[in-house]
């Protein structure tokens, strides 16, 4: 992994207006799906962006691909500041940035052969001109995700969801892009083809030196691919650091509580272990509330959590941030209250 920043956002905001009657339409109030995110993704690492549903990780993935507009702050890629981005030179970003979907199945039209859906990336972007050319881009890059070069001429549903998954995989490779965004990649596939897929993306970010956010709500899929983990709640990031970091010492209260879900593979280890069961779900994003926007479900919560939002501060090892009162101010609770439970 190099220290070269690929893409950075800061203060980054993606709001949308909700509600509102009348002629003017006047909104009621506003939807904070990613509310000042700062964050660095360095060139060549793969960076986990995990969070419970409805935390703002595929809103902030598809903000850092310019796919929704942002509302506030900056985000820049390569050394280009993205936002009022237009024209010719976004086109060029959309070549350098693929997305890899959730679902493949949705994500490929039926209608379309492989090799027309991987093969159309190159002739938006001149990459190959000729139908030969084409083509064989169209099976190099099949071979390249694990698929036989033979199954070009076949549609969608002749396929598996792993080999479907494949197939996305290669159409967002087809740009030779920098930067490839996977949005909950391996959440609808077979547990058993969750692991083939990971391993899949883990060898071609090597081999092209990919720099890979990887977005999922499964943090052990995280743990098991990523340089570096940052954990997102209600449109913020909370905590980030090196994988193993955050994966075996995570510093701020919400990471822990997802750390404590995550199965352990010995029963004996599952039963000694403690669990922190974190209550009622997330608040909407149309009403964060004040202070640390996780003290109505942390346990851990103290009165200057209330009204004083957290930044993201230097804590446990080099690289490690956390935004939570926990560390750094006089009179934070020393441990967890017995037999964890959230605050009402
Ligand atoms: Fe919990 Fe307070 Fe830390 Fe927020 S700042 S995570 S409420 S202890």
């Amino acid at each position: 992994m190099s220290g070269d920043v690929l893409v950075s956002a800061r203060g980054l905001e993606v709001h949308f207006p909700v509600g509102g009657r009348g002629f003017r339409r006047k909104p009621a109030g506003l939807l904070r799906a990613v509310d000042g995110v700062d964050l660095d993704i360095h060139r060549g690492e793969t960076l986990g962006l995990v969070g419970e549903s409805g935390c703002g990780k595929s809103t902030l993935g598809n903000a850092l691909l310019r796919l929704v507009p942002t509302t506030g702050g900056t985000l820049t890629f390569d050394g280009t500041d993205l936002t009022g981005l237009e024209g010719r030179r976004l086109k060029e970003l959309r070549r350098r940035a693929g997305m890899v979907f959730q679902d493949p199945f949705a994500s490929l039209d039926p209608r379309r052969t492989v090799a027309q859906t991987v093969g159309e990336p190159l002739e938006v972007h001149g990459l190959r001109t000729g139908k030969r050319a084409r083509a064989d881009r169209v099976a190099e890059l099949l071979e390249l995700v694990g698929l036989d070069p033979g199954v070009a001429g076949r549609y969608p549903h002749e396929f598996s969801g792993g080999q479907r998954q494949r197939v996305g995989i290669a159409r967002a490779l087809a740009g030779e892009p920098d930067f490839l965004v996977c949005d909950e990649a391996i959440a609808s596939l077979d547990v058993s083809v969750q692991a083939q897929v990971l391993n899949l993306l883990r060898r071609l970010q090597r081999q092209l030196g990919l720099t890979l956010l990887f977005i999922s709500h499964d943090l052990s899929a995280v743990r098991h691919i990523s340089d570096r983990i940052a954990v997102m709640y209600l449109g913020r990031i909370v905590e980030v650091g090196p994988a193993r970091a955050v994966g075996t010492d995570p510093q701020m209260p919400y990471t822990q509580a997802l750390l404590s879900a995550v199965p352990l593979p010995h029963p004996k280890l599952e039963r000694e272990r403690k669990r922190i069961v974190l209550t009622g779900d997330v608040p909407s994003p149309a009403a964060v509330p004040s202070g640390c926007r996780f003290r109505t479900r942390c346990p851990y919560a103290f009165e200057p959590c209330d009204d004083v939002d957290p930044a993201l501060q230097s804590v446990g090892a080099p690289g490690q941030q956390a935004a939570c009162h926990l560390h750094g101010v006089v009179g934070a609770p020393a441990a967890a209250p017995e037999g964890v439970t959230a605050t009402p």
